[in-house]
């Protein structure tokens, strides 16, 4: 089964996936991965895409997102898959679409199509959601140590819109995407995210 994990700025993605990675590997065989990044070609593509005082254009920053999840799964999530594996994934498609479809402006159905392109028909079995207001996500990550990169420095409207974008896509595919109330206590959004985990194990 291929689980992605979604959400804003501060949602808590990386610190639930590793939770989440912890608690499944007691019963099943599973990896935790993250994009853009997870092998050696992609990662070097995630340090272009965050390098700081480069002015991107949109679509070339489109275009390395797709490039860089089409490396990682080719190299790692279907080999992965293919043994049998869970793979849990930080960030997928749905990234791209609510980032540099909705909040970049590029349009959802071009993203979309250079996305077909990379993937072909891997679409995650599930997504888990993390919903945050986004002036709470900024707030968290300001508050904490976290490196900063050049697709942090954007204003709050560019936040609000990729939150949107994310809002729209989880009303379009009820099925596959799951929404958790990221605002509750990570003890929670952890319950939540292993009942819902669960549930589709198990149906
Ligand atoms: O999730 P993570 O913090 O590793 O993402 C790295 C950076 O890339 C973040 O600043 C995130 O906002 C940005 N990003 C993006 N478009 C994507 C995926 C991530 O701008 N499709
Ligand atoms: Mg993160």
């Amino acid at each position: 089964y291929f689980i992605t994990f979604e959400g804003p700025e501060g949602s808590g993605k990386t610190t639930l996936i590793s939770k989440v990675h912890t608690q499944l590997s007691k019963s099943h065989e599973v990896i935790m991965t993250r994009e853009p990044g997870g092998i050696g070609i992609s990662e070097m593509i995630r340090e272009i895409l965050l390098a700081e005082g480069n002015d991107m254009d949109g679509r070339t920053e489109a275009l390395l997102f797709a490039a860089s999840r089409r490396q990682h799964l080719i190299e790692k999530v279907i080999p992965s898959l293919e043994a049998g594996k869970i793979v849990l994934c930080d960030r997928f498609i749905d990234s791209s679409i609510a980032y540099q479809g909705y909040a970049r402006g590029i349009g959802t159905e071009a993203v979309m199509q250079i996305n077909r392109f990379a993937i072909e028909d891997h679409m995650p079995d599930l997504t888990l959601y993390l919903k945050l207001d986004p002036e709470i996500g900024l707030d968290r990550i300001s508050s904490n140590q976290r490196d900063h990169n050049r697709l942090d420095a954007e204003k709050i409207d560019f936040h609000k819109s990729v939150v949107s974008g994310y809002n729209e896509l989880s009303e379009n595919y009820p099925d596959r995407i799951k929404i958790i109330d990221a605002s509750q206590s990570p003890e929670k959004v952890m319950k939540d995210a292993i009942e819902i985990i669960n549930q589709y194990l198990n149906q």
